[in-house]
């Protein structure tokens, strides 16, 4: 791991929480609740997160929400997520969490919700990271999941909650399908975020952005395929939360050197960097710097800018986010990064 890279201040503004347990927790996880997984070992446990397909993936997604049963459970999937904030410096997420998944599938939505923002303000108050939540829509079951969701979300005020966000398979599932629903988050006063332009193609992207109000753009990476959709990213200022590891393993781009990040940035479209989901994808954030330096050809002033994109387009309290701006900017400073706009933005 390169050291001058993993010990800067990181933001992460697209990144699955539930996404986030290994394998190992997971083994953990289906023993102690007795959930019978398709596997008889931690090795093969392992070889089914080398996985095929999107749809694969899927499958071993909702596999592991099943073994998240019991409020210890959560607290360890938070736990293992500040342990990776730890390891990678990583001082400002945003965390996608899909409530329907354990209304349907464990404890219930709410509780869990009320769960993971306990620990996570927890360590807030320690001087830990600043995690704040998407609630996620998961398309597949879109017709009991948008209400489900948007519900919860005119019902609570948790603190920790910034956005409505869409996750999920995008073929057979146009954004605009999703249009009411988020329509009403945003009557209750959330903003808006949205999974587009990854195995779906740049009109999803165009969709997000016109008629489900979207502020930012989980992946977007498509919208290269379309310079007008490019074009209205960058009119708009729309900020796409890109991960490269997950793009290449889920066959989004067929090679790295095909990877449309650099024609994003060249047409004026804001973007993060980001892990998605890590140890699905062996990945971790320090990982994505490097390949963006080393294999994307991104310097470190660029590499510098997308992590302070992560509070300029990041969505938590602003007075959080200045405090947050002039942390990185000390390191940066310590570091002999050139800040060329720290300080104007947030
Ligand atoms: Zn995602």
């Amino acid at each position: 791991m390169d050291e001058l890279l993993s010990r800067l201040p990181k933001t992460e503004l697209h990144v699955h929480l539930e996404g986030t347990i290994s394998p190992e927790t997971l083994w953990k996880m289906a023993e102690v609740n007795h959930v019978a997984l398709p596997v008889g070992s931690l090795a093969e446990l392992r070889r089914l997160y080398d996985f095929k397909s999107f749809d694969h993936f899927i499958e071993l997604w909702l596999l592991m929400c099943s073994c998240l049963r019991s409020d210890s459970d959560f607290d360890r999937m938070v736990d293992g997520y500040l342990a990776e904030c730890e390891r990678h410096a990583i001082r400002y997420a945003e965390l996608h969490f899909t409530p329907y998944n354990h209304e349907r599938l464990g404890i219930g939505g709410r509780r869990s919700l009320e769960i993971v923002t306990r620990r996570f303000e927890e360590a807030e108050r320690a001087g830990g990271p600043v995690a704040r939540l998407i609630v996620d829509i998961p398309s597949e079951a879109a017709d009991e999941s948008g209400p489900y969701t948007v519900r919860l979300l005119e019902e609570e005020a948790n603190p920790l909650v910034v956005a409505l966000g869409l996750g999920g398979p995008e073929a057979g599932f146009p954004r605009s399908r999703f249009a009411a629903w988020f329509a009403r988050a945003r009557q209750a006063g959330y903003p808006v975020v949205a999974h587009a332009g990854e195995t779906g193609g740049a009109s999803h992207v165009r969709e997000a952005v016109l008629e489900l109000g979207a502020r930012r753009i989980q992946h977007g990476v498509r919208a290269a395929e379309d310079p007008a959709v490019l074009a209205l990213l960058a009119e708009r200022s729309i900020c796409c939360d890109v991960a490269v590891t997950s793009n290449l393993r889920l066959k989004v781009v067929p090679e790295l050197s095909a990877h449309p990040l650099r024609r994003l940035l060249d047409a004026g479209v804001p973007v993060t960097l980001s892990t998605d989901d890590p140890p699905f994808f062996g990945t971790d954030l320090t990982g994505e710097w490097e390949l963006a330096r080393d294999r994307l050809g991104l310097s470190l002033a660029e590499l510098w800018e997308l992590n302070l994109n992560g509070l300029r387009y990041g969505l938590a309290e602003t007075g959080v986010r200045r405090r947050l701006f002039r942390e990185l900017e000390r390191s940066a400073t310590a570091a002999g990064i050139r800040v060329a706009r720290a300080t104007e933005e947030a």
